[in-house]
């Protein structure tokens, strides 16, 4: 069953105050709430004093029993020490175990929920989830995508760029490449030739990242493998035996 409360919410513009219904608990098989979630439109507010319209920045908690995926988006996660967390969603977590049949309150994954820093990567993830993409696959997909865009925001700027593939090496390899290589192909079909060139940038040098990290493994891996050879000989100066 869904959790909703009332909540105390200052306007992110006119600064004012005011009380507003915020769902903190969606069930997967609640599909009005998970479309919703999907859409990117759970928690919208009117305030009530000046025209702003928008999410509130609310921690949110999905849950699909069926398939034992739990979510928990956490606005300002990357700040927050374990007991901010707890203080932010342990409620909704309680709940959540609670409202299970008693046989499945000790289910592992109830205790371990998968942490999200934004409610737009919970609703790409409930997106992908309702589409029925496994949990792994649909946070990685929404992480790409964020990074892609930020990547395609550096324009010409190839140091961000760097400093962005270093940051995900799971997230900038070949599979990224191929979906870098398959929308240039889509701009170029679109005939969107400034898109197709700024991807191409991101492209070219994410290949020139991967063939560099990949050269680097390469070396090392071959160091290693070599390395009993050298002991061996007393050339690394390991082995005081095999020098005299
Ligand atoms: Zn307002």
């Amino acid at each position: 069953m869904p959790r909703t409360q009332q909540v105390k919410i200052t306007c992110p513009r006119c600064q004012q105050p005011f009380v507003s219904d915020i769902t903190t608990i969606i069930e997967a098989d609640d599909d009005v709430l998970a479309e919703r979630l999907a859409a990117g439109e759970l928690n919208k507010i009117d305030c009530p004093t000046c025209p702003f319209q928008g999410m509130v920045s609310y921690p949110v908690v999905y849950h699909d029993r069926q398939h034992r995926v739990l979510l928990a988006a956490i606005p300002g996660l990357e700040a927050m020490g374990e007991e901010d967390v707890w203080n932010a969603v342990g409620e909704d977590l309680q709940w959540v175990v609670g409202a299970m049949p008693p046989a499945r309150q000790n289910d592992e994954y109830l205790y371990h929920p998968r942490l999200l820093p934004t409610l737009e990567i919970l609703s790409g993830a409930v997106s992908a989830l309702r589409r029925g993409v496994d949990a792994d696959t649909a946070i990685r997909a929404v992480y790409r995508s964020q990074l892609l865009q930020a990547l395609l925001m550096t324009g010409k700027d190839v140091n961000t760029r760097r400093a962005l593939f270093r940051e995900s090496p799971d997230l900038a390899d070949e599979e990224m490449l191929g979906i870098l290589n398959s929308m240039i192909d889509e701009s170029l079909r679109d005939a969107n030739l400034s898109s197709a060139a700024r991807l191409t940038d991101v492209r070219d040098d994410l290949a020139t990242h991967l063939r560099n990290t990949t050269g680097l493994r390469r070396i090392r891996e071959h160091v290693e493998q070599r390395r009993p050879d050298l002991d061996s000989t007393g050339l690394t100066g390991s082995n005081e035996e095999g020098r005299r």
